[in-house]
Order: structure tokens, then C-alpha cells, then sequence
């Protein structure tokens, strides 16, 4: 039997109503927002993600799933290709690419899809994993990003998830990242042999890096280390406290965390992510921020952008810890006795559904006994069972039992089933519902 690739899932028919429900809930939420869907393929040139993300970050420099495409004999070498790691680096290419910047200057994006990174499979991270991105274009200012994290709290609360923690900080610019670069660089490198194996490698080809070490001797090696902070100007200082300002009144709880600085080279200003306790090591859901200098880099004029990505598997994991996901079941099984019933209860199950919009039935398909056509009814979950038989049929009349009510058995003439369907399911919608997940 050949096996599922290493770090990759199979998500099956049980688990995918939490994923179709976070999904729906978010894409429904950033609609709401303005924001309309992008799609954009799963690889690109190798090139486009090397310069976006960045060299010396971890994806590019280990992660990204590359491969030579075969070039016709007449061109000279093949074309590396990547399966995305990321969407930012092909939404932007994609902006640019379509001119998105000419006409309406602002544009609110999102996508959904699978990212492919190689990094060691443990819990909370794989190799494959979903996104739900967004972002936004042509919009400089802090009420931006602010917009967008009350966005996200917004989706959290529709999730019924509580206790997210919020952590945000600021880069500022590519200038004065670079004077803390140094500053930083100086500081570790007098500390170099204190340094683990991880951090002396990132020293000299991405020292910020190590301020994210998980290693508690890092962190507090870290103790005295110049803060970026400290080398922010005035228009960046007065853009973070502006963000901060709109975050407060828009009631959205944070932290500055003054070492965060994210694994992805193009940010600058504001970087955020939502972290939980619940997940252990791997506990951030959510990471964004902005990107000015990234239109730039990828060729087009400077453009701002800003955006975020949460991770579905991370989120499927903290909605499993509050329910087990549920398979809608059909309100309706149509049982059918005797090969006679099936052309006749296969068409009508037809017509029912052109009739009666909303109304979930399910077939018996493959014969059987009335006995186990029950049962399946039973099994099904479904509400109730309409019962056709060659009588029923020469009759005209369906009978109706309810299998999770006592309730008599009801005949119901065939002209009349779609009123009284629709009546039912009605009625069904209409039953006080268990409590709604918290805020709407
Ligand atoms: P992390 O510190 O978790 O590695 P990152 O900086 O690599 O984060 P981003 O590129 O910002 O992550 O991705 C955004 C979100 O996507 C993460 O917060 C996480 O929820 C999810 N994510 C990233 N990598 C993986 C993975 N290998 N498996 C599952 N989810 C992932
Ligand atoms: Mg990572």
C-alpha cells in the first residue's frame, strides 16, 4: 500500500464541517469588510519567492519545495519552480502584473489555500497547511491596520474562540531596521559563544531572527539587547502609537511584544500575530503585517500594502477542543420497498428537490430489506423517513414516519408532499437552536 507523503493529511469527511465552518466564517466576515476574493495558482518561479521573502529567511533557505521544469530543447535551461509558501509574494506579483494600482488606488483582498512548506512535520506544523489571507492595497496609514485586527477579533469571536492574545510591535522602516541590524549584530557577536547552534548560524545572515529564539538561555542573553524600538524616527513612532490608539478604541486587547519581529523579511511598520496557550509550542493562528517596500522589490512603484494569514489547521484544532464537529445529516430518507418503488421514489426524491430548496434527502440506494433500509434511516441521522411502496405509489400517498419524535405516522398525498415539506423544514428552522457562539 503506498502511504500519504510525510507531513502531508488527508482531512476527512468527518472533520470537514469545522473547515467548511471556519472557512465560511471568515470569507462571509471579510466580505462584509469590502474585501473580494483572489485566486492565484499554487506555484510560481522559484525567483519570485527567493526576493520577496528574503534570502536568509528560514523558507527560502530551507523550506520552499523546488523542482526544474523541463524547457523545450530549442531554450537554454529549465525554469525553477516552487509550490507557494506564502501568498503575499504571488498576490503581489499578481497586483502588479494587472495593473491592479491603476484606477480605484484602494484594494482589499482575499484568498484561501493550501501553502507548502518542508519544515520538520511535529504538532501544529506541516508540510501542506491552510491559509485564509487577506490584504490590503494602497492604504499607508495606521487605520488600516487597525481595521483589519478588528476584523480578525470580529472572526474570532464569530468562531466562539476567546482567550486569542494579541501581540503586535513595530519594524519601521528598511533604514532604520538596518541601524538596529548593526547595533544588534555588535551586541551578539561580543555574546557569540554563548550563542546555540541555531542563533550563531542566523548571526551574521539574519541576526532579528534570534530575538524570536524559543530558547529561554536566548531570551535572556537577549536581557540587554538594544530594542528596536530605540531606533524607530518620529513618523514611525507616531504611526505604531496611532495603530494602538485605533486598536484601543475599537475595544481590540493587545500586547507590545518589542521582539517580534516575524520570520518574513518584506515587513515593515506594524507586525501583529494572535497567539493561544492552548496549543502548546506551535500557538500562533494568525500573522500579518505591513508591507510597503514589497511592490517595490517585486519591480512595481512603491506601493503600500498590509495583510495577515491565518493558519486553518491551528484553528481547527482549538474549535476541536470546544466541539466535535458535526456531518449535517438529511432531514429526509427515502425508504424503498420492492425494485418496483425505485424509478417511481428516485423520481420524486427529483422533484422534491426542485420543489423544496434547503430539504437535505438521501436515497436508500442498493436495495435492501425494509428492515435495513431502517436501520440506514436510523444511522443516517436523519429526521424523518418517507415510506414508498408499490401501494404508496399506486396510491398517490407517501407515508411519513418521524424517527427522533413520538409522533404518529402521517399519509401524505403525493401533491401535497412539497407543502408539507416545506412546512417541516419550517417548522425545523424554527426550533430554538443550541446558544449561538458568543458575540455576533
Ligand atoms: P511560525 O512561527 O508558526 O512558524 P511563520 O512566521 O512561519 O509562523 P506565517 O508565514 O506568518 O508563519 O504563517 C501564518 C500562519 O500560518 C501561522 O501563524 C500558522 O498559523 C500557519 N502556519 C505556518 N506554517 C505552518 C505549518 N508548517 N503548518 C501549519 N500551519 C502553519
Ligand atoms: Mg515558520
Amino acid at each position: 500500500m503506498i502511504q500519504l507523503i510525510k507531513g502531508f493529511r488527508d482531512i476527512l469527511p468527518s472533520d470537514v464541517p469545522l473547515w467548511q465552518h471556519i472557512e465560511k466564517t471568515a470569507i462571509e466576515l471579510f466580505e462584509a469588510y469590502g474585501f473580494a476574493e483572489m485566486r492565484i495558482p499554487i506555484m510560481e518561479k522559484t525567483e519570485l519567492f527567493a526576493r520577496s521573502i528574503g534570502e536568509t529567511t528560514d523558507i527560502v533557505e530551507k523550506e520552499m519545495y523546488t523542482f526544474a521544469d523541463r524547457q523545450a530543447a530549442s531554450k537554454k535551461g529549465d525554469t525553477l519552480l516552487t509550490l507557494r509558501p506564502e501568498a503575499t509574494a504571488s498576490i503581489v506579483r499578481a497586483y502588479i502584473q494587472h495593473k491592479m494600482y491603476a484606477g480605484d488606488p484602494l484594494h482589499k483582498l482575499y484568498m484561501t489555500g493550501p501553502m507548502f512548506r518542508r519544515e520538520r512535520p511535529q504538532k501544529g506544523r506541516t508540510r501542506q497547511f491552510q491559509q485564509v489571507g487577506a490584504e490590503v492595497f494602497g492604504a499607508a496609514g495606521p487605520d488600516t491596520d487597525a481595521e483589519l485586527l478588528a476584523m480578525c477579533q470580529r472572526v474570532w469571536r464569530r468562531l466562539g474562540l476567546h482567550g486569542l492574545r494579541l501581540e503586535v510591535n513595530s519594524l519601521g522602516t528598511a533604514e532604520e531596521r538596518a541601524a538596529f541590524r548593526t547595533e544588534l549584530h555588535a551586541y551578539l557577536s561580543v555574546r557569540k559563544d554563548d550563542l546555540d547552534e541555531d542563533s550563531r548560524r542566523r548571526l551574521d545572515r539574519n541576526p532579528m531572527r534570534i530575538l524570536d529564539s524559543k530558547n529561554p538561555r536566548m531570551q535572556a542573553l537577549l536581557s540587554e539587547a538594544p530594542v528596536l524600538h530605540d531606533f524607530l524616527g518620529p513618523e514611525s513612532l507616531a504611526h505604531f502609537a496611532e495603530f494602538r490608539r485605533l486598536l484601543e478604541r475599537l475595544d481590540v486587547t493587545y500586547v507590545v511584544n518589542p521582539r517580534l519581529v516575524r520570520g518574513l523579511d518584506y515587513y515593515s511598520h506594524t507586525v501583529f500575530e494572535w497567539i493561544t496557550d492552548a496549543l502548546g509550542a506551535q500557538g500562533t493562528v494568525c500573522a500579518g503585517g505591513r508591507y510597503d517596500g514589497l511592490v517595490e522589490i517585486q519591480g512595481g512603484k512603491p506601493w503600500p500594502g498590509v495583510g495577515f494569514a491565518m493558519g486553518q489547521e491551528r484553528l481547527v484544532e482549538l474549535m476541536r477542543q470546544k466541539s466535535e464537529p458535526t456531518v449535517p445529516a438529511p432531514h429526509l430518507y427515502l425508504v424503498m420497498a420492492g425494485a418496483g418503488a425505485v424509478g417511481g421514489g428516485l423520481q420524486l426524491a427529483e422533484r422534491l428537490r426542485d420543489e423544496v430548496p434547503g430539504l437535505r434527502i438521501q436515497s436508500n440506494l442498493g436495495g435492501g430489506s425494509f428492515k435495513a433500509q431502517f436501520k440506514r434511516a436510523d444511522r443516517s441521522g436523519a429526521d424523518l423517513a418517507l415510506v414508498l411502496g408499490e401501494d404508496e405509489l399506486n396510491a398517490g400517498n407517501a407515508s411519513i414516519k418521524h424517527l427522533r419524535e413520538q409522533k404518529p405516522q402521517e399519509q401524505v398525498a403525493f401533491a401535497d408532499l412539497a407543502n408539507w415539506l416545506a412546512r417541516w423544514l419550517q417548522g425545523a428552522a424554527g426550533d430554538p437552536q443550541p446558544a449561538a457562539d458568543g458575540v455576533q
